[in-house]
């Protein structure tokens, strides 16, 4: 139940964004969250096991990055927009 709510929500938040860009003629650029807090923004290496919510860090076993878990997975959005 809980879950059916939160696709709701976020489907509401999808569609309002979507109408607000439209309307204020912007670029939005929907990603693919799969993988986006698992992934490592500096290396593109993928962690075997999915962060607890309570682990506010990310650290790359890969390359040693580490960075605020949201910041983390906010370059992981920005790197799968970069063309080519
Ligand atoms: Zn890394």
């Amino acid at each position: 139940m809980a879950r059916k709510a939160a696709d709701a929500a976020i489907g509401a938040t999808k569609t309002a964004l979507v109408e607000q860009a439209r309307k204020h003629d912007r670029v939005l650029r929907l990603v693919d969250p799969k993988h986006t807090t698992m992934d490592c923004g500096q290396c593109g290496a993928r962690a075997k096991h999915r962060l607890p919510l309570s682990e506010r860090t990310y650290t790359c076993t890969a390359c040693g990055a580490w960075s605020p878990r949201d910041k983390n997975s906010a370059r992981v959005m920005l790197v799968r927009f970069q063309p080519g």
